[in-house]
């Protein structure tokens, strides 16, 4: 079945350029999508398929019923844009100012909707169930996977499957991964209190640049002295504000900075850490502290089964020409919460043509995706759904 697969997805390239452009011109940005997801479920209403619409508070869910029995396979696509301004130089560049589609979010949608209208013809003989997961606002933390996942989008999943385009990876390369793949990405605030008076009279106050740069020290010692070493972590102080004349000393200071982690226990020992040091330093010298840590996305964890099926099927995929284990990457994906709830993998699809010698990365204003790679992405997705066994 697999080949009438294929052959279907084939037949309907055209058409899935046409959605993908049609989205690229018509961007719309995380927790804003209106038009989207509108779109997107009358285009599966149209074959058929049962429609849920607003799940979390914008996603669209799908369900296709196949005439065999089999599991049930959930694949999902996100659907959001940057507040980025295109800059591309090409028909179908973005029609909205300060716009765009710069991560390949349309490209995915696309690869998913035509996706689904090929199983719908191969239904009667389908076996199992595919439930199309159309997520908004992946771009933008708490994110909507969160918000799906508590609606429900996963109720009766056996597994979930999903890919991301790479722009600046070749055309027919997939990239698979078991275990941690991407980062858990926080961000905290530090405000310390101090008491703040004349540069010659420091006798008369509490420094607060001297104890935050304390904390900067301080905090330093949770990755090297407290993680154990074999759980890879960042902790990074991107912002220390405190800005007074010359001869004054600072009544407060301000530390912003970023925690990447790919376990948990990790994560949740540098916020316990972070706390003490924080409170403890704070309390040295007498000055008080507002703490704050805010989480972002977990780290995306692969299963490793289900890493291992799709790194033997999409083997015969045609237009696949290499599989590679990639490096696990600091980056973070929303695709995380699906995975702590069931089993399944993400994988990158390799989307730079071969005609393009310095692809601009993700999230810049002249990025662009081989087309091509949306149908190795399909082929690769519409197999793992066909072929998985529970
Ligand atoms: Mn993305």
């Amino acid at each position: 079945m697999e080949d009438r697969l294929y052959q279907l997805l084939d037949d309907s390239y055209e058409e899935m350029v046409e959605i993908r452009r049609y989205l690229h011109q018509h961007p719309e940005l995380s927790f804003e999508e209106v038009e989207t997801p509108k779109y997107i479920a009358s285009f599966h209403r149209e074959l058929g398929h049962e429609v849920r619409e607003q799940v979390g508070s914008r996603g669209v869910v799908a369900t296709l019923k196949g005439g065999k029995e089999g599991p049930t396979v959930a694949l999902r696509a996100d659907f959001d844009a940057l507040p980025i301004q295109d800059e591309k130089d090409v028909p179908y560049r973005s029609k909205v100012e300060g716009k765009m589609h710069a991560c390949g979010h349309d490209g995915h949608t696309a690869t998913l909707l035509v996706l689904a209208k090929a199983i719908n013809r191969l239904k009667d003989e389908w076996p199992g169930t595919v439930v199309f997961i159309h997520q908004h606002a992946e771009e933008f933390a708490p994110g909507g996977a969160i918000e799906m996942v508590e609606d429900g989008c996963l109720a009766g999943v056996d597994v979930v499957f999903g890919t991301h385009l790479w722009a600046t990876e070749p055309t027919g390369v997939l990239q698979v991964k078991s275990g941690p793949m991407m980062a858990a990405s926080d961000r905290f605030e530090i405000t310390v209190h101090g008491k703040g008076g004349h540069g010659a009279m420091p006798h008369l106050t509490n420094d607060a640049v001297l104890t935050a740069s304390q904390l900067v020290v301080n905090l330093q010692s949770i990755v090297s002295r407290k993680v154990d070493p074999q759980m890879p972590a960042v902790l990074s102080i991107g912002s220390f504000v405190a800005e007074n004349a010359f001869n004054v000393i600072a009544d407060s200071a301000y530390l912003m900075g970023t925690v990447r982690t790919f376990d948990e226990e990790a994560r949740n020992q540098i916020e316990e850490e972070m706390n003490t040091i924080v409170n403890n330093t704070c309390e040295m010298a007498g000055a008080t502290a507002e703490f704050n840590y805010l989480r972002g996305y977990p780290a995306v964890v692969n299963h490793k089964e289900e890493t291992e099926f799709i790194q033997k099927e999409a083997t015969s995929v045609p237009g696949v020409t290499r599989i590679e284990e990639r490096e696990a990457v600091m980056g973070g994906e929303d695709f995380a919460y699906y995975l702590q709830n069931v089993k399944g993998t993400f994988f990158f699809t390799g989307a730079q043509a071969p005609s393009v010698q310095e692809p601009y990365p993700h999230h810049h204003p002249k990025f662009d995706i081989d087309e091509t790679a949306m149908l190795i992405a399909a082929k690769t997705l519409g197999k793992a759904a066909l072929c998985y066994e529970n």
